[in-house]
């Protein structure tokens, strides 16, 4: 953990090398696997930073995922869309530990929810040293997850694919958990098929028949077969080849009680979208969002023109400040973006 936080700082600091142009500094926190509900209103009594971030700013209801509900593509293809264009004084910061504990021990378990204690006393650091050094006017900052979690049932509901079917129809198997793409043998695809089909607990979608609410058929690594299972089952060949996890114990033995990458419209896969800064309006609470409306929103407050794309930018927009854009003030201030960033870091 140490070492990849680390790795981050370094990608930071080069990200403030980029010269200063007309905006103004952006700070983008990627939560990983932090659920919507997360910051709930009760959840918030208890977590000072991240209550102050929402009077202070924006809250979104919450961000739904892209299908299937995993880790982070669109993000890096955004930042890197951001990046490439060279003209953003932008900083990112990954937090993983939400989505670890989420894994180990449950959406709800104490541990989860010490992860995001730890998150919330940075930010609450971090709202304090923005002010103490006057970057209050200056820097935007933008805090969202990739994806939601929910709780999983090791000991009930976990669909053992090779009750139904030979694995050696199989060539190739991606993944385990919610989702799995499976390429068969030269001429079992139906015979897999109609095989899978039997399974009440989850879907199997050859590639025409995976629903359009998706965008993933049209992909170019989609498989002959997709098995998507309902909420809390988890599909894989067996329980012995479950991805247990090393807890302590000798081996790998470690139940997961959380996962993530069910169907992007079940409650439990939203992510959460929080801003705060000069940029947007305070004590805003937004509708729900998409990810395609955070990359636009990104690109406005970074001064960049978005790729044509299918976002609402009229319902986006209600959550942006009108004042005036002021032009990026002295460069040394990217000096003091980068030691704020160090100090809240390490
Ligand atoms: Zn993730
Ligand atoms: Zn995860």
């Amino acid at each position: 953990m140490a070492r990849h936080t680390a790795l981050c700082t370094a990608t930071l600091i080069a990200f403030l090398s980029i010269p200063c142009l007309a905006n103004r500094k952006l700070l983008v926190f990627l939560i990983d696997g932090f659920r919507y509900d997360y910051i709930n209103e009760a959840e918030l009594q208890n977590l000072p930073g991240m209550r102050e971030i929402v009077q202070l700013g924006v809250k979104a209801d919450y961000l739904t995922p892209e299908f299937p509900s995993l880790s982070f593509p669109n993000y890096y293809s955004l930042m890197t869309v951001l990046i490439r264009q060279g003209k953003a004084d932008m900083a990112a910061v990954y937090y993983e530990r939400n989505d670890v504990e989420g894994h180990h021990f449950g959406p709800w378990s104490k541990q989860r929810k010490e992860a995001t204690k730890a998150l919330d006393e940075t930010l609450r650091n971090m709202n304090m040293k923005i002010k103490e050094v006057g970057l209050q006017n200056e820097l935007n900052v933008m805090l969202f997850s990739d994806h939601g979690m929910t709780d999983i049932f090791w000991m009930e509901k976990v669909i053992e694919l090779d009750k139904y079917i030979k694995m050696s129809d199989v060539l190739n198997m991606m993944d385990r958990g919610p989702i799995v793409s499976l390429w068969p043998q030269e001429g079992k695809l139906n015979e897999l098929y109609s095989n899978l089909k039997k399974v009440k607990e989850m879907s199997v979608y050859k590639k025409d028949e995976i629903p359009d609410k998706y965008h993933y058929k049209g992909g170019k690594f989609v498989a002959p077969l997709t098995l998507l299972a309902q909420k809390g089952w988890f599909i894989a060949e067996n329980i012995q080849k479950l991805p247990y996890w090393a807890n302590g114990t000798d081996g790998k033995k470690g139940w997961q009680h959380g996962w993530h990458g069910y169907d992007n419209e079940l409650m439990d896969m939203k992510g959460f979208f929080l801003a705060y800064g000069p940029d947007f309006r305070s004590n805003y609470k937004a509708p729900p969002m998409r990810v395609v409306d955070v990359y636009n929103i990104m690109c406005h407050v970074a001064g960049i023109n978005p790729l044509p794309n299918n976002g609402t930018w009229s319902q986006v927009k209600l959550m942006l400040n009108n004042g005036v854009n002021l032009s990026c003030t002295a460069k040394a201030s990217v000096t003091v973006l980068t030691v704020l960033l160090a100090w809240v870091f390490f």
